[in-house]
C-alpha cells in the first residue's frame, strides 16, 4: 500500500457482483422496488433487528424524508441537533422549513450531552436529532426522557452506527426513526444508498410514498414528493456486502485493538473508548490531540503525515454553527466544547484490510 487514504470501500468479489446483477439482464426490471430491492429490505431487517425499514437512495434524503412523514415540517418549529456531526443532518432540518438549534456535545464521546437540552427547548421545538458520532451511541434513555417530558419527536442520525448494539439491542430501536447510510465510506455500503429504521408501522406507506414523487395506489398525487429511491444494482451490492459486514467489522476491531495498543497511553492525545453496554462497528478511529501537552496540533500532525503519504481526515471540522450557510443566521458560537474538539480532532485511516502493519506505520508517522 502506497498512498494510506483515510478509508476504502468494502467491495465483493468481482464475480459475486456479477452473479448477483445477472437476474436484472433477465427481468429487465432496474428500479422502483424490484425484487432485488425487496430483498435486500427483509435481510437488513433482520441484520439490524429493527421493527420496519425503508431503502432509499442515500441516507440523507431518507433523514429529509423521515423528517416530513414525522409531520414536522410544519409552521417552522425547532429541531435540537448538534453542530458536531456531517453537515447533512443540519440540512435536511433547513431543507424542512425548520430551524436547527444547535446544543453543545460531551468531551468523552463527542455526542448531544442530554444535560444541556432542556434549556434549548421552546414552545417552538418539535423534535431532537442527535447523532451516534463515529458510532458511539447517544445517552438514549435521558434523551427519551425528556423526549417524553416535553412531547417530542426523536430521530436518530445512525449513520454511523451500523451494526452497532446498545445493552444487546439494534441501535436502529430508538427513537421514532434512526436513518442509516450506505454511503460508499460506510461501515456497510450499497455504493450509495440509506435506510429508515422505525417502529410506527403507519409511517411505512408515507415513507414509500415520498420516496417516488407522492404517488397513491391509484396514481393520484398527495404531496409534494421527490424521488429517493434505491434501484436494483446498489441493492444488489447490498447484498454482496452485508455477507462480509460481519467478518469486515472484526477486521476493522483488529485495526482498532492495534491503534489502541500504540496511542492509549500517550499523553495529550485522547483515543475514543468503547463504552460498557455497546457492541460498537469500529467505524472510525478519531484522535483529539491536546498542543500543550503533546506538542503538536492537529493541523501540524495531519500536514507530516500528509508528506508520508497517509491522508487523515479533520471529521468534523469546522462545527456546523461556523459554517457559511449557516453561521450567520445560525454562528451564535453557544457550543464551545464542540468548537474545541472539531479544531482538534483527527479521523486515522481506518478500513477493511488496512492491516495492522500500517496501523503501526500510521502511529509511528503520529508519534515523530
Ligand atoms: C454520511 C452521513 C450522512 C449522509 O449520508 P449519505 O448516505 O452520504 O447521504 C448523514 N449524516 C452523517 C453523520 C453522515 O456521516
Amino acid at each position: 500500500m502506497g498512498r494510506i487514504n483515510v478509508t476504502r470501500s468494502s467491495m465483493p468479489k468481482y464475480e459475486e457482483y456479477v452473479e448477483e446483477i445477472k437476474p436484472i439482464f433477465d427481468n429487465y426490471w432496474l428500479t422502483n422496488m424490484g425484487p432485488i430491492h425487496e430483498k435486500l429490505q427483509v435481510r437488513l431487517l433482520e441484520y439490524l433487528g429493527v421493527p420496519q425499514i425503508s431503502l432509499f437512495s442515500n441516507g440523507h434524503l431518507a433523514l429529509e424524508i423521515a423528517i416530513h412523514a414525522l409531520g414536522l415540517h410544519k409552521d417552522g418549529g425547532e429541531v435540537i441537533t448538534t453542530p458536531f456531526t456531517f453537515v447533512s443532518t443540519a440540512n435536511a432540518i433547513v431543507r424542512n422549513g425548520l430551524k436547527p438549534v444547535f446544543c453543545d456535545i460531551k468531551e468523552d464521546d463527542y455526542t448531544i450531552d442530554p444535560a444541556k437540552i432542556e434549556a434549548l427547548i421552546t414552545d417552538k421545538t418539535v423534535a431532537i436529532l442527535p447523532v451516534h458520532v463515529y458510532g458511539n451511541v447517544c445517552d438514549v434513555e435521558a434523551i427519551k426522557q425528556i423526549a417524553r417530558k416535553y412531547g417530542l419527536k426523536v430521530i436518530y442520525d445512525a449513520a454511523h452506527a451500523f451494526g452497532v448494539k446498545y445493552k444487546g439491542i439494534g441501535i436502529g430501536n430508538f427513537g421514532d426513526a434512526s436513518m442509516f447510510s450506505f454511503h460508499a465510506t460506510k461501515v456497510f455500503n450499497t455504493i450509495e444508498g440509506g435506510a429508515i429504521a422505525f417502529r410506527d408501522a403507519s409511517l411505512a406507506k408515507m415513507l414509500h410514498d415520498y420516496k417516488n414523487f407522492g404517488l397513491d395506489e391509484q396514481g393520484d398525487v398527495y404531496s409534494f414528493a421527490g424521488n429517493a429511491k434505491m434501484d436494483e444494482f446498489r441493492a444488489a451490492m447490498g447484498l454482496c456486502n452485508l455477507r462480509y459486514v460481519d467478518e469486515s467489522i472484526q477486521d476493522r476491531k483488529k485495526v482498532y485493538e492495534r491503534y489502541m495498543e500504540r496511542l492509549a497511553n500517550i499523553k495529550g492525545i485522547k483515543v475514543n473508548v468503547t463504552k460498557e453496554n455497546v457492541e460498537h462497528n469500529f467505524s472510525y478511529f478519531p484522535v483529539c490531540f491536546d498542543k500543550d501537552v503533546f506538542g503538536k496540533s492537529r493541523d501540524e500532525v495531519l500536514f507530516s503525515l500528509k508528506e508520508k503519504d497517509i491522508f487523515g481526515r479533520k471529521y468534523f471540522y469546522p462545527v456546523i454553527n461556523e459554517m457559511r450557510a449557516y453561521r450567520e443566521t445560525y454562528g451564535v458560537n453557544s457550543t464551545p466544547i464542540a468548537k474545541n474538539i472539531s479544531s482538534n480532532i483527527l479521523c486515522l485511516p481506518l478500513f477493511e484490510g488496512l492491516g495492522t502493519d500500517n496501523v503501526d506505520k500510521i502511529c509511528n508517522a503520529v508519534l515523530e
